[in-house]
C-alpha cells in the first residue's frame, strides 16, 4: 500500500528540533506521543510508514479494536494509555498498553499491581496530577503525591513520571513548571505534559513526552470521550 507521508508529522518533528535546540535539549530525550484517538488505521498507517513508533489512545476498547492489527503489520510499536482509566480495565490495560499516563488513585493502583503480577508484566506508569486543582478533573491531588508514590513502590509498579493536563482556557506554564517542580521533588525523570497547542511551550519546562493529536491528524470530527 502506497500512502502519502504526513507533512504535518515533519511539521511537528521539526518544531520539536526547533524547540529543543532553543532549550538546549537533547531531541532523544523528547518522545513525541502521536495521539490516535478517533483516528481510523487509514489515518494511523501513514506516520507508521514514516517510521513513528509512538501512539497514544484514552479510551482500552477503541485501541483494543485497533492496534493489534496494527502492531502485526509494524514492529517495535509503543501503545500509550492516556485517558482515564477503570480499574475494572485494568487487565485489558496491562495486555493492551505499553505505558500508562493515567494512575491517579489507589483503587486504581491496587488494581493495576494485581493484575500486572498476574501477568507478570511490569508496565511503566506515570502518575497523573491534577495540576489545576479542579474537582471535576482526574489526576491525584498534589498532597497526595507521596502516598500514591509510596504505594506504588510496595506493589512494585514502577513509576517513572508526572502526568499532567492543565486547566483548559489557562496559560499552561505555570502548571508545567509546577509539575516540572514536583517531579523533581520526587525524583523522577519524566514529564508527560504538552498537546498540539502548547508543546513547544512545555519543550522549554522540560517535557520528556508530549501528547499531540491535531497538530498530526488535523481535527477530531469523531467524538472522543
Ligand atoms: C486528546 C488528548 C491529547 C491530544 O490533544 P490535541 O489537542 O489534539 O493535541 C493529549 N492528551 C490527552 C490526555 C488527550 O486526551
Amino acid at each position: 500500500m502506497i500512502e502519502s507521508p504526513s507533512k504535518m508529522l515533519i511539521d511537528v518533528q521539526n518544531n520539536i528540533a526547533a524547540a529543543a535546540k532553543r532549550a538546549q535539549r537533547d531531541t532523544d530525550d523528547i518522545n513525541l506521543i502521536a495521539v490516535s484517538k478517533t483516528r481510523r488505521s487509514e489515518e494511523i498507517i501513514p506516520l507508521l510508514e514514516q517510521g513513528h513508533k509512538s501512539f497514544g489512545e484514552n479510551r482500552v476498547q477503541e485501541a483494543m479494536e485497533k492496534w493489534p492489527a496494527l502492531r502485526s503489520q509494524y514492529d517495535g510499536i509503543e501503545l500509550h494509555c492516556i485517558g482515564q482509566l477503570q480499574s475494572n480495565k485494568a487487565a485489558e490495560a496491562i495486555a493492551t498498553f505499553d505505558v500508562i499516563h493515567s494512575l491517579d488513585r489507589i483503587s486504581l493502583l491496587k488494581a493495576l499491581a494485581k493484575e500486572m503480577k498476574k501477568a507478570d508484566k511490569y508496565i511503566p506508569c506515570f502518575l497523573q496530577i491534577n495540576i489545576g486543582d479542579e474537582e471535576q478533573k482526574g489526576g491525584c491531588a498534589v498532597k497526595d503525591i507521596a502516598n500514591l508514590l509510596e504505594a506504588a513502590t510496595n506493589a512494585d509498579i514502577p513509576i517513572i513520571g508526572l502526568m499532567c493536563i492543565p486547566p483548559a482556557d489557562m496559560e499552561a506554564a505555570p502548571f508545567f513548571a509546577l509539575l516540572a517542580k514536583l517531579a523533581d521533588e520526587h525524583d523522577l525523570p519524566n514529564l508527560s505534559m504538552g498537546m498540539s497547542s502548547d508543546y513547544e511551550t512545555a519543550l522549554t519546562i522540560g517535557a520528556t513526552h508530549i501528547r499531540v493529536g491535531t497538530a498530526l491528524f488535523g481535527p477530531r470530527i469523531r467524538n472522543a470521550e
